[in-house]
């Protein structure tokens, strides 16, 4: 078929008849674009984990267990292989709460994508999956804290098993970083393969929310120079770009993010990390972070860049 000329026509019948040209037109290689089915499970992922029956994810309490449950389905359907250690790793660690240390006992929820090219290295892709539970009655439903990271690791992993990646991949849905980064710190203590062989750290924490400035922060440039080239040239995407930073000694504070959630761990166990989130918001870390704040635009367009981010890491290193 040849392509028409849409200028003459309505913008969606012209989107519709390009949408027919893409399909029909064998000889001309298009990036496919994202199926919608993949907005439409995406959006559905957070809503289940950020809601009230899931009681805000706390590590160890039967919402933390019911969230667990949901991700191991969602793995096992998108035909996401367990390790040989196994699809679940638990832990028992002492960790923080308002009211003091006390022990917990997590579970980290772990796949595998063998790779293509580097079959040998891992990318390890890394969520959490928990949150802060509940207080005074009232549910922290972590929507974009951190059911939106976890949200957007399983469209990752739904785009891997369509299109298998250059290295493998451990996809790693970990549980108590609220208090304390704690499966991230048993991960790395006690990984499903050598420690010598994870070629780095992707670490998803807050992808719905980028409206505050547009921006998708990618921090750990400043420790691993070599990862800013090849993510410079990952395109924006629609309201959403890439930017660099929040990890050099003049970012100070809360506005430092080296040490802010699990990539710290495989920082400090010299696993080369980068970290991709959004800013903060009015709904930090308040029970007002709900489905219902997320703009689904926004967080589709986060989630893709999260992917392309991906991609063009992996296709680069290790070359
Ligand atoms: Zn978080």
């Amino acid at each position: 078929m040849r392509h028409l000329r849409p200028a003459a026509l309505p913008p969606l019948a012209a989107a519709l008849l390009l949408a027919a040209c893409t399909t029909a037109t064998p000889d001309a290689p298009v990036a496919a674009p994202q199926p919608p089915a993949m907005h439409a499970q995406l959006l559905e992922d957070v809503r289940i984990l950020a809601a009230d029956d899931m009681q805000g994810r706390d590590t160890g309490a039967p919402g933390g267990a019911m969230a667990r449950a949901y991700i191991v389905g969602r793995l096992e359907s998108l035909g996401v292989a367990p390790p040989p250690m196994g699809r679940e790793q638990p832990w028992e660690m002492q960790g923080r709460t308002r009211e003091g240390p006390r022990t917990f006992n997590g579970v980290n929820v772990i796949g595998v994508i063998p790779g293509t090219r580097v079959t040998d290295k891992y990318i390890v892709v890394t969520a959490h999956y928990d949150h802060v539970g509940t207080n005074d009655g009232q549910v922290f439903n972590g929507a974009d804290d951190n059911a939106s990271g976890v949200a957007t690791m399983l469209a990752l992993a739904a785009d891997l098993k369509r299109q298998a990646p250059d290295h493998s991949v451990l996809i790693v849905a970990l549980d108590g970083e609220e208090r304390g980064l704690l499966g991230a710190k048993h991960f790395v203590e006690a990984p499903p393969v050598p420690l010598e062989s994870i070629a780095m750290n992707l670490n998803f924490d807050m992808t719905a929310r980028a409206e505050t400035d547009g921006r998708l922060w990618v921090t750990g440039t400043y420790q691993h120079p070599n990862f800013r080239p090849i993510l410079e040239s990952v395109p924006a995407n629609g309201a959403v770009s890439l930017a660099f930073g929040k990890d050099t000694p003049q970012d100070t504070g809360e506005d430092n993010w080296v040490q802010a959630s699990d990539h710290a761990a495989f920082h400090r166990a010299q696993v080369p990390f980068l970290y991709l989130g959004v800013n903060y918001h009015a709904d930090y870390h308040r029970p007002s972070d709900d489905f219902d704040r997320i703009t689904p635009s926004v967080f589709i367009s986060v989630t893709e860049l999260s992917i392309a981010s991906f991609r063009a890491l992996d296709r680069a290193l290790d070359r």
